[in-house]
């Protein structure tokens, strides 16, 4: 009996769960390019490119393995332009009423495929490194669950920078070295443009004529395949590394990757692994090319805090997608859409994020992540931003890091306090400030600093829920220690800001 083997855009790997339990004989592998995946948000241009053309070329390389593939292509005509239509579709075809398929990383499609009238064996997905019974037992039992001790046993199970049991270096995390501000003057190598083929050019005339998305297509740079993907870890390893840790929290003006990876968006199509890209910063430390701390850094990211992430979505389930604890529901601002903004580091991140569909941790957390948690915009609203504009955002990864990490929007499942801060960090971490239309050292009045305001607005907003926060305590002490008619200048400075946010007027 013909059985389907479904191959999602995110599933991209030679031996994911469902190709190793197929039979290439007579299994027939289903791919399909659908307006229902590709319109569910409004995903950036560039992100949908990557993942049409990625596909095409993954379902060649599975062809030239001897495997059957029906690929439904977007401008198909009998294309029923969704996953459960093209899989009811080709059962049909082929007569089969079973289907093989690796559990997905979107609870949406998850929903989708267990109402398929067809016989569905969702397998697990088994790239991550840690599995989901084994989060479930690590997160049994634990009052809170903490990164740093997840990411421990990460390195035990893995051996990643272990040595007889113990890590090397002598110590688990070496973040102290790390998190400098940016020099300017600094040579930093971009990651290499990928010049299109002629698979990623009909690719892309195809998006330009379906989708009107917010976001630039062209110049379209990225990788398409996995030699494209690891030669991009190469170029990684062996030029950005060395200063990826010391770096990590920096930003530039024109500056949009730093020292940063820019592989996400590979990892999580599924052309490289977790394990290979660790094992590759790995062997670069143990070459005496990199610190310690910028492979542990880096490290720490990927078997850390991307395993981490999928552990609590996981977990948590699709409800978490709902979370909104701190009861917030202002309308996202317009500058997130590309709407004009008089600051300079809402601007940069925003354009830079139209541009490339690409911004780093800190743009994201500090700063878009930041404005929308001060401003009290709804978290599903944020999360909906996220998933939709950046390359690497799919649901597992995305959602923790906006309603856990960025939103606070799970009330302290994902983190122990809110990142919040105000313009003073962007300050000390960026050069925005020096061109912005607003102060970074005004607290009150016309030309302060948004973040200034809002950061004291959301700090008295929440007191009752922050005030017996250990890490925020201090910050209570310093508001409680100023004086009552600053203090009522800067509510009332941010009350005026939060009403212009609502009538749509330019901030
Ligand atoms: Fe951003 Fe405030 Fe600095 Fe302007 S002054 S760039 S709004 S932090």
């Amino acid at each position: 009996m013909v059985r389907l083997v479904l191959v999602l855009g995110d599933q991209l790997t030679p031996d994911i769960a469902a190709l190793a339990v197929a039979d290439k004989r007579q299994d027939v592998v289903v791919m399909a390019e659908v307006m229902g995946e590709g319109q569910s948000v409004a995903h950036h241009p560039q992100k949908i490119a990557l993942i049409l053309a990625a596909m095409r070329k993954f379902a060649a390389v599975l062809q030239a393995e001897g495997w059957r593939v029906a690929y439904s292509r977007l401008d198909d005509p009998e294309n029923s332009q969704t996953i459960s239509g093209e899989l009811l579709r080709r059962a049909d075809a082929f007569g089969a009423s079973e289907v093989l398929a690796t559990r997905p990383g979107e609870w949406r499609v998850l929903r989708d495929l267990e109402d398929l009238p067809l016989s569905v064996n969702l397998l697990e997905d088994d790239r991550f490194i840690c599995r989901e019974a084994e989060f479930a037992a690590w997160a049994e039992g634990r009052k809170q669950l903490r990164i740093e001790w997840f990411y421990r046993d990460m390195r035990r199970k893995t051996g990643l920078l272990m040595a007889g049991g113990k890590p090397v270096g002598g110590q688990w995390n070496f973040d102290h070295d790390n998190r400098k501000p940016a020099k300017r003057d600094l040579l930093r190598p971009r990651p290499g443009d990928v010049v299109p083929d002629a698979v990623v050019e009909d690719v892309l005339t195809l998006v330009e004529s379906r989708f009107g998305h917010f976001g630039r297509l062209r110049p379209f740079r990225w990788a398409t395949d996995r030699a494209g993907a690891l030669a991009a870890l190469a170029e990684f390893v062996a030029e950005r590394l060395p200063r990826f840790g010391e770096e990590q929290d920096a930003m530039l003006e024109g500056e949009a990757f730093l020292s940063h990876a820019v592989i996400s968006p590979y990892l999580n199509l599924g052309l490289l692994s977790p394990i290979e890209v660790c094992r590759a910063a790995e062997a670069a430390w143990q070459a005496g090319k990199v610190p310690i701390a910028a492979a542990e850094g880096f490290i720490r990211q990927v078997i850390g805090w991307r395993e981490f992430v999928r552990g609590i979505w996981m977990q948590e389930g699709p409800a978490y997608l709902e979370r909104n604890e701190l009861g917030h529901g202002r309308d996202l601002p317009a500058v997130y859409w590309g709407g004009e903004t008089r600051m300079a580091c809402m601007a940069a991140a925003v354009g830079q994020t139209r541009d490339l569909a690409y911004a780093h941790h800190i743009q994201r957390l500090m700063v878009t992540g930041n404005f929308a948690l001060l401003a009290g915009v709804a978290p599903a609203a944020v999360h909906e931003w996220y998933l939709s504009v950046y390359i690497d955002a799919f649901e597992w990864v995305e959602a923790p890091n906006t309603i856990g990490m960025s939103q606070f929007a799970d009330g302290g499942v994902l983190g122990s306090k809110p990142y919040v801060s105000s313009g003073a960090y962007i300050d000390r971490m960026s050069d925005h400030c020096g061109g912005c239309a607003y102060k970074v050292k005004e607290k009150t009045g016309a030309g302060a600093c948004p973040f200034n305001l809002l950061y004291w607005h959301f700090l008295n907003r929440h007191r009752e829920r922050f005030r017996s926060n250990p890490r925020m305590g201090q910050m209570y002490r310093v508001w409680d220690g100023m004086d009552e008619a600053h203090r009522a200048r800067v509510l009332e400075g941010a009350g005026q800001l939060l009403e212009r946010l609502d009538r749509g007027e330019v901030v």
